[in-house]
């Protein structure tokens, strides 16, 4: 059952948001190379905690044992921080975060360039962030589901990119996994009907290879199965009726039209 939020609680929702933006321009300075990702996660949690009331969500999620995911290249979501994976420059790495702040849920997930990346890596980043853009103005409009996704694919079309369709967004909240799903490709008008309340999570995840996944060895990271480079920008955003506020801003309160 989708659960629609009153504007009270999705202020509540934004103020843990805005702790995910600020934390991802705290971070920005420090993804340089020779950097691990175990050390990014240290500093996400203390600055998540320092915050009262502020947890990261996703440790102890399912069992995932690290404040934040950290998935670099080839990796699409669920990298596990280690004291072992050491960034390189070239490189691009995604920060996942979840942040539980008195009871209510926001999810963020921003790719980073590790130094100077090459320019179809630039491309990727900048193809990836305007397909999310582009959903969140969609899922405004307060159609169907299927307009978020479809906004997606219009965006990567003729990219020579490809969507991947294995992995969805969906609503936030209590929980920070709640209904509906929300690919990221799909027909508009199609799909449950979008409405005032409902509080998204907006993920475009695009490689730039294959859309096929695969799962590695440590049974978390979620790869491309090919090898290929894969980006993924997230915003929780609350569908106002006047468009979609995206939540996870650096300013909260942004009106995406
Ligand atoms: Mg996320
Ligand atoms: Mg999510």
């Amino acid at each position: 059952m989708v659960e629609l939020k009153t504007p009270a609680e999705i202020a509540r929702i934004s103020r843990g948001g805005t702790i995910i933006a600020d934390l991802f321009d705290e971070l920005e300075p420090r993804i340089i190379p020779g950097i691990s990702t175990a050390a990014l996660d240290v500093f996400a949690e203390e600055f998540i905690r320092s915050h009262k009331g502020a947890v990261p969500v996703f440790k102890g999620l399912y069992g995932f044992p690290a404040a934040v995911c950290t998935s670099i290249n080839e990796e699409i979501v669920h990298g596990i921080p280690s004291a072992d994976r050491i960034l390189n420059e070239g490189d691009i790495i995604s920060v996942d975060v979840g942040v539980e702040l008195n009871g209510w849920c926001s999810d963020s997930a921003r790719t980073f360039p590790v130094g100077r990346v090459s320019a179809e890596v630039e491309r990727l980043l900048s193809v990836t962030g305007e397909a999310l853009e582009r959903a969140v103005e969609a899922a405004g409009a307060l159609g169907h589901v299927g307009d978020i996704g479809h906004a997606v694919e219009r965006v990567v079309e003729g990219t020579g990119f490809s969507i991947v369709r294995d992995l969805v967004g969906h609503g936030v909240g209590r929980k920070v996994h709640e209904e509906p799903q929300v690919p990221n490709f799909g027909k508009s008008g199609t799909g449950p009907l979008l409405r005032a309340g409902m509080v998204l999570a907006i993920e475009p995840m695009i490689s730039m290879g294959s859309h096929e996944i695969r799962t590695l060895a440590d049974r978390w990271t979620l790869a491309t199965a090919d090898g290929s480079v894969s980006a993924h920008f997230e915003h929780t955003v609350a569908l106002t009726g006047e468009g979609a506020r995206v939540l996870t801003h650096d300013a909260p309160g942004v009106e995406v039209q």
